[in-house]
């Protein structure tokens, strides 16, 4: 996935809300092609696995709890130099801080329901691509 992909999730609360398909035309708007994608819903333990370079943030538990509520869509997406052009697409980890016009800013109902995950690197784009679909369902 060298510098051409990224691993997204909508997340529960911007699903619930129903701005899954919003989100998805912004993110083809921008150029990323989905590659591969599920809708799923993490148990309170993946959502561990997934978020464990956090484990140690007060805000872990909460994380995993919020994470695990309810269902998510999962994707990988294709664009050249993905990681960052995604990060720029999706705006700060708090909503209060995001650009105007970003992901974030417009679906994000608080620091933690922050509507998007994106990748922050080549290597975890990889990884956590992998962490949510098998050899059989990346076949782009
Ligand atoms: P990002 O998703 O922008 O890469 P981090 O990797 O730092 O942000 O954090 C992972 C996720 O943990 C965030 O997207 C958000 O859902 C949650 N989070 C981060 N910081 C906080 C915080 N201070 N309080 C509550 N939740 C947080
Ligand atoms: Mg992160």
């Amino acid at each position: 996935m060298a510098n051409n992909r990224t691993f997204t999730m909508i997340k529960p609360d911007a699903f619930e809300a129903g701005n899954s398909g919003a989100i998805l035309k912004m993110i083809e708007e921008a150029g990323f092609k989905i590659v591969a994608m599920k809708a799923t819903q993490l148990t309170p333990v993946l959502a561990g696995k997934f978020y464990e370079v956090h484990k140690e943030r007060p805000f872990y538990a909460d994380l995993c709890k919020y994470m695990s509520s309810g269902p998510i869509i999962a994707a990988i997406l294709e664009k050249d130099n993905a990681v960052e052009d995604f990060r720029a697409l999706i705006g700060a980890t708090n909503p209060a801080n995001a650009a105007e016009g970003t992901i974030r800013k417009i679906f994000a109902k608080s620091i933690e329901a922050n509507a998007v995950h994106g990748s922050d690197s080549d290597e975890n784009a990889a990884i956590e691509g992998n962490f949510y679909f098998s050899q059989t369902e990346r076949v782009l």
